[in-house]
């Protein structure tokens, strides 16, 4: 008597599980790194994107959007402030996805978002403070 054969239904499994990501947790991971992008540039770096004609540094977009290549124009010690929360993210205005994030400061040029706790974990766990 043969064992298995076929005709079993199911034959063995390359059944994809290993990456079910959310939507929520893809916007988070987008965020995440460019917040790491923002925390990794160099200070003259950050002064070439937001131009001669600003004194405060630039920053990339933070926002969902992995396309995003909005600068957005934050005082550092402003920026700063906001780093210390991993759940903070500097956005442009307009590019908060309210349905994933709060926006918790309307500001001239920029928004500050509040990553909801569903991925409080992601934006924890990828911190470039912490
Ligand atoms: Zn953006």
């Amino acid at each position: 008597m043969k064992r298995g054969g076929p005709g079993l239904g199911r034959h063995g499994g390359s059944y994809d599980c290993s990456m079910p990501r959310s939507r929520d947790e893809r916007l988070a991971r987008n965020e995440a790194s460019f917040r790491s992008l923002n925390d990794a540039l160099g200070a003259n770096v950050h002064a070439r994107l937001s131009g001669p004609a600003s004194a405060d540094p630039g920053f990339v977009c933070e926002c969902g959007n992995g396309d995003c290549e909005e600068i957005i124009v934050v005082e550092m010690d402003r920026y700063e402030q906001v780093r210390e929360d991993p759940c903070l993210f500097l956005v442009k205005p307009g590019h908060e996805i309210t349905d994933v994030e709060d926006v918790v400061e309307r500001d001239d040029g920029y928004f500050v978002v509040r990553k909801h706790e569903e991925v409080a974990d992601i934006v924890r766990e990828t911190d470039p403070r912490r």
